[in-house]
């Protein structure tokens, strides 16, 4: 019998665990598969596709879609929360296999508790405890419907600049894989341990790679000044502006054609100025919150990056638990 989800335009269904590896200290990488990811399909490359998971609850226990119709996301929430389960924002790092067999790879970033202490997060106790065969719930592209999640629009900028840190890197990596040959430009990768740092980076000739582990130090702290230092060159000597923590929004997202602190957006498509410093350029950046309202500041406010040019993008804040 169908479910109402069936009818849903993209995929809300559960996956198992195909494969998982530790694929680096900090990277845990899960191959998901279920028959209904047979449908899965993006228009077009999946670059930065991001997608949901939902986690079981603290019983181990799964929410049921079966019945919901597109008032899902009201019907879900009004279960209390400690039974609906956790939801989490995380990238396509590739699709493999092909029908039944399609199979979502995603990379989650893990951070071990301390010692006696339980692991923190829904997403990260879930992917240190997982093993083949364990269940969650993916929200993801269905074939043939829109269904939003890729920001990367670079329009027809001429040189790109890509910053990020770990939770980052699968989209990143997407980016790369996705450029036309001929693409111009730098790449600034932050990770947690130079281990970290992905064997298998697709970028095109014209587009450096330059991985920035932080081995103990801060956020940030190598990762903002040499982004700065690349764009502003003759002006490395900008610094990064204090930020303080109540003055972070975690959902921080501030794209081309989006503004969650609600900045006037005058374009739907990306122009970038064809004279200055930043001529011709795009850029699209992704991570910790506070560092990324950090570069964000400098580039807009100081170093006058027009907002049409650039994605910012929080994708996690420190200290702050993720609900959707
Ligand atoms: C568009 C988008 C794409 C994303 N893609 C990915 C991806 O492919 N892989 C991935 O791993 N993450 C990705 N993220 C980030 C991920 O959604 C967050 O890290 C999320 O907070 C993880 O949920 P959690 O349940 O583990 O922790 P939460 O319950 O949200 O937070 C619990 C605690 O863990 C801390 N925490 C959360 N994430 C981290 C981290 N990475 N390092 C250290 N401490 C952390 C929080 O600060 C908080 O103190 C993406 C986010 C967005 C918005």
């Amino acid at each position: 019998m169908n479910s109402y989800v069936d009818e849903l335009p993209m995929i809300l269904d559960r996956v198992a665990v195909r494969s998982v590896e530790r694929v680096s200290p900090s990277v845990i990488r899960f191959e998901l598969g279920g028959d209904r990811l047979a449908e899965f399909g993006v228009d077009g490359p999946i670059l930065d596709q991001r997608i949901k998971l939902i986690f079981p609850n603290a019983a181990g226990t799964l929410p049921s879609f079966d019945g919901m119709d597109d008032s899902w996301w009201t019907t879900w929430q009004q279960i209390p929360e400690d039974e609906r389960g956790s939801i989490r924002t995380y990238t396509i790092r590739d699709a493999v296999g092909d029908g039944a067999d399609t199979r979502l790879v995603v990379d989650i970033v893990v951070h071990e508790p301390a010692p006696g202490e339980e692991p923190s997060g829904a997403g990260n106790a879930w992917a240190l405890g997982a093993s083949v065969d364990d269940e969650l719930i993916v929200l993801c592209p269905r074939k043939g419907h829109l269904f939003g999640g890729i920001e990367w629009a670079p329009g027809e900028a001429e040189r790109l600049l890509i910053v990020g840190d770990e939770t980052a890197a699968p989209a990143i990596r997407g980016i790369l894989r996705d450029l036309p040959a001929d693409a111009r430009g730098a790449v600034f990768l932050e990770t947690v341990t130079p281990a970290d740092r992905y064997d298998d980076m697709p970028a095109p000739e014209g587009v450096s790679v330059t991985w920035l582990p932080r081995a103990g130090g801060h956020r940030g702290a190598e990762l903002a000044p040499t982004v700065l230092a690349h764009l502003a060159q003759d002006r490395a000597e900008a610094a990064l502006p204090e930020v303080s923590d109540d003055e972070i929004d975690p959902d921080l997202w501030e794209t081309p054609i989006y503004s969650s602190s609600g900045e006037e957006v005058a374009a739907a498509t990306t122009a970038p100025t064809d004279e200055g410093p930043f001529a011709g350029l795009y850029a699209w950046i992704a991570g910790e919150s506070k560092v990324v309202t950090g570069l964000r500041r400098t580039l807009v406010k100081d170093l006058g990056l027009d907002r049409s040019q650039v994605a910012f993008m929080g994708y996690w804040r420190e200290g702050v638990a993720m609900r959707s």
